[in-house]
């Protein structure tokens, strides 16, 4: 039993669909769990339809929805003949399911919209794949993954039940294997006990497919990408990017904690706990060799390089010149899981804390107008964050070069640099 998880970019167009279908044809004889992302931008474009939902604007809201259902429409009738039909009957009900909410108005948090809504994306874009390998004689089921993967409420970032989930995967999923080799499902989303959608964080699919292949005791997952492998740099930001054929599970966990895109922070643990390697694979061309990722060591990486823009720096001082302790720390840390906020990085001083985080304006507003409240709050923000993993002097001077260097840390192996 193998999970295969094919991402957004590789069901963006008529031709990649079918290239998926291609990459299907030749697993023949394979028990597979397939998950599907939602195409291209759809989970963008659906976060504009709650923000427009959410403002009050509902016209708005609903002209956005049906342009992207005008497009996942064009797609289906695209790629399928004998079964565009029911599958039309499929998102039509899918359609219904969010323009029902997006005609109501908005009483509760911003969170639980934003999660029934996008939801959607991943639904839309699997009922039409499931579909067209259908008529290509890919003989698969299709699932609703909230059916299977219960999770709490904490919306857009909500914790799987693991043990309703792993028991409903043996009762419900396993026995679908004895007549279907290909299993096709969401990845991404869950529900809650009462049935509400939920989501499990930006890019959660590959971590879907993980929790999948952990709970199925796979053989492998495979993350088919619209790369070659996994880079040491991201190629649109470094033109002399270099792929790394092998890499172990912890590096990974470390790259993707510095906010490497690769893979999703999560997906690692559920397959290192089993021992599950993971393959990342270019589904251009099957045949390149791509990453393998795996519990062994690995030597002579090279530097492995993450930039994260649009990065804000808060520097919180004690207003009287007190030193800052561990109750306004500790304070601070509370505000942070009360805003779900994480900081990238943190310095302490005598009577300052800096952080820095991701600039997402409205929680940022939040956290400065909150902590201002016992100290005071600088904001800059237009920062980047430069991480780099196994770094020479070289790398170092190069990309530093011009740059005025806010902040520095530092171990053997990890740099970083908040840059302005
Ligand atoms: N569609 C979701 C996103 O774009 C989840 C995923 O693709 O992994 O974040
Ligand atoms: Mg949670």
């Amino acid at each position: 039993m193998m999970v295969f998880k094919f991402g957004g970019a590789s069901v963006n167009s008529v031709e990649r669909i079918q290239s998926v279908g291609h990459i299907m044809k030749h697993q023949a004889g394979e028990k597979i769990v397939v998950i599907v992302s939602a195409m291209g931008k759809t989970t963008n474009a659906l976060e504009k339809v709650v923000d427009a939902f959410f403002a009050g604007k509902k016209e708005d809201a609903l002209q956005l929805f049906e342009q992207v259902k005008q497009q996942h429409l064009t797609t289906a009738k695209y790629v399928l003949v004998t079964h565009y039909l029911p599958c039309e009957q499929q998102l039509k009900d899918f359609f219904t399911e969010a323009e029902w909410l997006l005609h109501d108005k908005p009483v509760r948090d911003y969170d639980y919209y934003y999660d029934q809504v996008v939801c959607a994306g991943e639904l839309f874009s699997t009922a039409i794949v499931s579909a067209y390998l259908n008529e290509i004689g890919v003989n698969n089921k299709w699932l609703d993954v909230r059916d299977i993967f219960r999770t709490d409420d904490d919306f857009r970032d909500a914790t799987i039940d693991w043990e309703y989930t792993s028991s409903k995967i043996q009762h419900s999923v396993v026995p679908l294997f004895a007549a279907t080799n290909i299993i096709l499902t969401q990845g991404f989303i869950g529900a809650t006990d009462e049935n509400e959608s939920t989501t499990l964080g930006r890019e959660g699919s590959d971590y879907t497919a993980a929790v999948f292949a952990n709970m199925l005791d796979a053989k492998s997952q495979t993350i088919w990408k619209d790369v070659e492998s996994v880079m040491n740099a991201d190629p649109k930001q470094f033109a002399d990017a270099v792929s790394i054929p092998e890499l172990n599970y912890n590096e990974v966990i470390e790259m993707a904690y510095y906010g490497a895109q690769v893979i999703h922070p999560k997906t690692i643990k559920p397959l290192q706990n089993k021992g599950i390697p993971l393959y990342v694979k270019c589904f251009f061309d099957p045949s390149l060799p791509g990453t393998v990722i795996h519990d062994k060591p690995v030597h002579n990486l090279p530097p492995i390089i993450v930039l994260k823009e649009k990065q804000v720096m808060l520097v919180m001082s004690s207003r009287d010149f007190s030193f800052i302790g561990e109750q306004h720390i500790g304070h601070l840390y509370n505000l942070f899981e009360k805003i779900h906020i994480k900081p990238n990085l943190t310095q302490n001083g005598a009577i300052s804390f800096v952080c820095v985080m991701d600039d997402r304006a409205e929680k940022i507003e939040k956290l400065a107008l909150e902590a201002s409240v016992f100290l005071d709050v600088q904001v800059v923000k237009s920062l980047s964050l430069l991480t780099v993993r196994h770094y020479t002097k070289d790398v170092f001077e190069k990309l530093t070069e011009g740059k005025m260097i806010l902040l520095r840390q530092q171990t053997p192996e990890t740099i970083q640099l908040l840059l302005q």
